[in-house]
């Protein structure tokens, strides 16, 4: 219990501060911790700064939703240039289309007589990354739902009425992007149902690493995760995914058995790789 590579904060759609998360990775007593947002690197900078001066390593990181044949495939990037100009280009052409997506979410509540705004669905965010998250957290604010979960099952979720998909790369393009800034590409969550072809067409194209540890994934999903990744010569990573207390997966930060090597492997990697290691 000393590493997490895979968090989120309220700079995406977490509920914690990266200033909370920092704190609380030391009181924990962890080693290393990745703040992995959807879209930004603004909760990495934070953090960096939070970090300063303690015996906590933040990794820089990001996370990247991608959709391939209609499944939805995440990549997870590590140690990429935090201000590599593409790759700054693409968070922000992905970040503006989950502005127009927010507002199209809105007018289709509004169609069955929810009265929300896009506005609305901004103001539960730090107008960084905007999500589902945050329209979830507007349906409970205004009292149409009276759980998070409710708003993704009543409206929110794939196949319901206020469903937007938006705009995503696929996979390839998403760890060819965080190549091209000097990272390591990882998938994220491989158990959450990515299948095994996918995952070895990744493996082909360059992919760097799975996530073989997972909060979410059973002794047979991190199993087949380690059993590829050895195959393929893939580093493997883990985290808890944690988006904090009261949000969409609200598991604590430090809670997913990850090996210790598992970062170590991934330090050298950037080290090998000429990556980018913040001081
Ligand atoms: P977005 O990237 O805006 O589509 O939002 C995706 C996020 O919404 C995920 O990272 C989860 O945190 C959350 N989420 C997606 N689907 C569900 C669901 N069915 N129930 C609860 N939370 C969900
Ligand atoms: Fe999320
Ligand atoms: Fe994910
Ligand atoms: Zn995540």
């Amino acid at each position: 219990m000393s590493v997490d590579l895979h968090i989120h904060s309220t700079m995406s759609d977490g509920t914690q501060a990266p200033s909370e998360i920092v704190a609380e990775a030391l009181d924990k007593g962890l080693t290393a911790i990745a703040i992995a947002d959807h879209d930004t690197v603004a909760g990495v900078r934070l953090a960096l700064d939070n970090a300063r001066g303690t015996d906590l390593t933040i990794v820089p990181a990001v996370e990247i939703s991608t959709e391939h044949d209609g499944a939805e495939v995440h990549i997870l990037g590590y140690y990429f240039d935090l201000r590599d100009r593409e790759l700054g280009e693409v968070f922000r052409y992905v970040r503006s289309a989950r502005l127009l997506r927010g507002d199209e979410i809105a007018a289709k509540l509004r169609q069955r007589g929810i009265e929300i705004s896009l506005g609305d669905i901004e103001a539960e965010s730090n107008g960084e990354s905007l999500g589902r998250p945050h329209a979830a957290a507007a349906l409970l604010r205004k009292g149409y739902v009276k759980t998070q979960q409710e708003a993704f099952d009543r409206y929110l979720g794939r196949g319901k009425p206020a469903y937007v998909p938006r705009y995503k790369l696929t996979p390839f393009a998403a760890a060819e992007a965080i190549r091209a800034a000097g990272g390591c590409s990882v998938l994220a969550h491989p158990g959450l149902g990515v299948g095994t072809r996918m995952i070895r067409d990744l493996a082909e194209a360059g992919l760097n690493g799975l996530e073989a540890y997972h909060s979410q994934h059973t002794p047979s999903n991190t199993r087949r995760a380690l059993e590829l990744a050895e195959e393929y010569g893939m580093l493997v990573t883990g985290g808890t995914d944690s988006h904090g207390p009261g949000g969409s997966h609200p598991v604590a930060i430090g809670e997913c058995e990850v090996p210790d090597e598992c970062f170590e492997a991934l330090l050298a990697w950037a080290q090998e790789n000429n990556a980018h290691i913040p001081e």
